[in-house]
């Protein structure tokens, strides 16, 4: 099928091909400790599709240069493809504007560059910081040393049992005090889908700020930040199938232009003087340095790609492998769900009460299972269900029901080894 027919079947809401999709994934082709690799660690980061290895080799290869200061013809060339990696970024998430797309390494940039650059400049003692008890250290250790820094303060909105942001006490913890709201839009270690619409307006009403990790909901779902309302976003290349070192921070214009610089150094300057330096407009102020160009021209690559399918096909797809896998394994013995919120996307964690995660992964490695095992980054979640770490399978759009039962498969022996 070409993009073009891709993007039809996806508008007409059609099944996404996934045996098609496999095949343009060559890391899936192989076999661990004799069996068929079944990739389920996708939440920590996902492969790549050829194209974007292709275009990786392409422009190492030939139209390899650095950006922005060349006025010869491979340095505008590779100029143009990495503006045009901007572009499609900001297609991607329909931002408004091509300069409110800074490139950074990651989400956990991303999220350091605000609470340094915004959070240093607004936080004031007593402010506060509003944060969720699901949260991934990237959206929790910014906050805190920012807070460390300035004398605001880190509040936490709890969750409940079932892994649902408790959303009265979210709304109680806003007031007037509260500066920043940051929030995950998926929840890495449950699953979690957040309200982010709401929150934004809950937050806006208090004149506060918003800024949503979408580390694991960029590559799930269609993302529309004009239409989340928020005024920060952040997500990561390597878990939308593009290469690692790359990741994107939208930001409102009007905030951007008001940040102070996160890093000096070259790019992001007006001018230089030994007696002080002026700053460049954004994106180009918060870019020091020479920039992942071929990283960014990779992560366009994977968002043509993605786009190629559809956003909405891959959510629908992910969201029957996430009913197949739930209901599958609650009928394996002793195992239990982590995270059983009212809205779910992407992933799965369990445990079972007599058996280590670790040796869960473990065991489930030498079925040729690939599942991450441990706290995930959110030790917060951990210590709020009393479990030491999780197992976790998370999906991508190249998985498959077969997989599932290979999984669910693997976790009965589990359970045999173990007893019981
Ligand atoms: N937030 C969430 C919800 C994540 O899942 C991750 C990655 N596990 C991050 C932030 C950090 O992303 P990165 O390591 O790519 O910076």
């Amino acid at each position: 099928m070409s993009t073009a027919e891709r993007s039809v079947a996806a508008a007409m809401g059609a099944a996404l091909d996934v045996e098609r999709v496999r095949r343009d994934f060559p890391a899936l082709h192989q076999e661990v400790r004799g069996r068929p690799l079944v990739y389920l660690d996708n939440a920590a980061t996902a492969h790549k599709p050829q194209v974007v290895l292709e275009t990786i080799q392409r422009y190492y290869a030939m139209d390899y240069s650095n950006v922005h200061r060349g006025v010869h013809w491979l340095s505008e060339r590779a100029t143009e493809a990495y503006e045009a990696a901007r572009e499609k970024v900001r297609a991607f998430i329909n931002a408004p504007d091509r300069r409110e797309i800074v490139f950074v390494r990651g989400t956990t940039e991303a999220i350091n560059l605000v609470a340094a650059s915004y959070g240093g400049s607004v936080l004031k003692p007593g402010d506060e910081v509003l944060i969720t008890e699901m949260e991934h250290h990237s959206n929790i250790v910014p906050w805190q040393l920012v807070c460390e820094r300035t004398g605001a303060v880190l509040r936490v909105a709890p969750i409940d049992d079932d892994g649902n942001l408790v959303l009265e006490a979210f709304e109680r913890l806003c007031g007037e005090r509260t500066r920043i709201v940051a929030v995950t839009h998926l929840s890495n270690a449950l699953g979690t889908l957040n309200p982010v619409r709401r929150l934004v307006e809950i937050a806006h009403a208090h004149g506060a700020r918003v800024v949503v990790d979408g580390a694991q909901a960029a590559p799930r779902l269609p993302v529309d930040v004009q239409a989340l309302g928020c005024d920060f976003y952040a997500f990561s290349g390597h878990k939308l199938y593009g290469p690692t070192g790359i990741g994107v921070l939208w930001a409102r214009r009007e905030l951007l232009e008001a940040m102070p610089p996160y890093q000096g150094g070259g790019e992001m300057i007006r001018q230089v003087t030994f007696e002080g330096s002026t700053w460049a407009p954004p994106p180009a102020r918060f870019e020091a340095g020479t920039p992942h160009i071929v990283g960014a021209i990779g992560l366009g690559a994977a968002i043509d790609y993605l786009q190629g399918i559809g956003l909405e096909a891959i959510a629908r797809h992910e969201h029957a492998l996430l009913e197949y896998a739930t209901e599958a394994l609650a009928e394996v013995p002793g195992l239990r769900i982590v995270g059983n919120a009212r809205e779910r996307a992407g992933l799965v964690s369990f445990v079972f009460d007599d058996i280590h995660p670790h040796d869960v992964g473990t065991i489930l490695d030498h079925e040729g299972v690939a599942v991450r095992a441990g706290h995930h980054c959110a030790m917060p979640v951990m210590q709020r269900y009393c479990v030491p770490a999780t197992a976790r399978a998370s999906f991508a759009l190249y998985n498959t029901r077969e997989e599932i039962d290979a999984l669910v498969a693997g976790l009965h022996k589990v359970r045999s080894m173990f007893g019981r």
